[in-house]
């Protein structure tokens, strides 16, 4: 509860920084992390072109909730953001993003892998909120817990629990407002009430984004996968019952790509990641500034999360960083599209 205060204290949008390690583990050397764990400063050398030997520095420092280096683990990241997941049964609705370049360990925050200690943000939390309910239900709680996991690629959106050669047949899933309820039409639903069923699911998500993958490289660094948990708690003692949704993020490659390299589909592709990302950005801006408007409809992203974005919600955006020096500008933008919606 005490964080739950001090997250009111300072609205409802919190970033986190996460830098992965090089390959060959640690960081570069234009990568500094401050010892407070709340920033991170990219040191750019120009090596001058005048002819004399100076070579000109730049330091581009930028300040987060909290700043996570590489040797940050799965646990120590998940332990941070716990009580944010917990509020998701106290009826808020949460909201958790991975933003990012290709290869900067989105995937890995959201989902890890197989190894215990590498899991990620999903299987933990739904873990976290399993073993909570279990819990209230000694005080007459009961909790129900379904699942759903979308790809939202260039502006359409796909089931991704459906099983696999199904995918190809099914029509594309269509977004509706339905008295004020945001539905999307066709989508697979799951209840779920263990951590190994969550599992099986993203296995199955993922075994229909990479079938998809094969047919068109790459496909899933360019499109956003959305899994979401739609939770119901009724207490009949108490005559009380809400719902919340607990909405985890694997956003598409926020790489910019080169204009001339980009024709026909990638085009198409980069203009509709570019526009649902940067209006991500907007939505998330106009919602800590409590404008009157928010454009969630201009994107098929932040429509289908109209209904977990908006009102009380709890949002938690990871900007991920690639540590390479070659990832210099890409890293820049990063950061900064972070520090605008914080
Ligand atoms: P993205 O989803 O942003 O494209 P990935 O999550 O697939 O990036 O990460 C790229 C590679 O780096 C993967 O092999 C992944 O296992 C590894 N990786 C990412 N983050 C970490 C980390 N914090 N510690 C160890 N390995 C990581
Ligand atoms: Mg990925």
């Amino acid at each position: 509860r005490l964080h739950n205060t001090i997250q009111e204290l300072k609205g409802n949008i919190r970033v986190f920084c996460r830098v992965r390690p090089l390959v060959a583990g640690g960081l570069s050397q234009h990568i500094q992390l401050s010892g407070s764990d709340n920033s991170i400063t990219l040191a750019k050398t120009d090596e001058s072109h005048t002819g004399k030997m100076t070579d000109v520095q730049k330091n581009y420092t930028f300040s987060f909730d909290r700043v996570f280096g590489p040797q940050a683990s799965q646990q120590e990241i998940f332990e941070e953001m716990s009580l944010l997941i917990q509020s998701a049964l106290d009826g808020y609705n949460v909201c958790c993003f991975a933003y990012g370049q290709t290869g900067s360990g989105k995937t890995y925050t959201m989902q890890g892998d197989e190894v215990e200690t590498r899991k990620g943000v999903i299987p933990r939390s739904v873990q976290q909120l399993f073993k909570a309910a279990d819990k209230l239900a000694a005080q007459g709680w009961e909790f129900t817990f379904t699942a759903s996991f979308i790809e939202v690629y260039n502006e359409t959106l796909r089931d991704l629990l459906l099983h696999t050669g199904k995918c190809a047949k099914k029509p594309d899933l269509e977004i509706k407002t339905t008295n004020n309820e945001v539905i999307i039409t066709n989508l697979t639903y799951k209840k779920v009430s263990a951590e190994d069923q969550v599992l099986g699911l993203m296995a199955l998500a993922s075994q229909n984004r990479s079938t998809a993958q094969t047919a068109q490289n790459d496909r899933s660094s360019r499109s956003h996968s959305v899994f979401q948990l739609a939770i119901e708690g009724v207490n009949v003692g108490r005559d009380v019952k809400y719902k919340s949704t607990l909405c985890l993020v694997d956003l598409a490659g926020s790489e910019r790509m080169v204009k001339s390299q980009s024709q026909g589909e990638r085009f198409k592709e980069m203009t509709a990641i570019n526009s649902s990302l940067s209006n991500l950005g907007i939505v998330i801006t106009a919602l800590a500034n409590k404008e009157s408007y928010i454009p969630y409809r201009n994107s098929k992203l932040t429509y289908l999360l109209q209904g977990c974005l908006g009102g009380n919600s709890k949002t938690l955006m990871f900007v991920n960083i690639a540590p390479e020096p070659h990832s210099f500008a890409e890293s820049l933008n990063s950061l900064r599209f972070a520090s605008k919606v914080n």
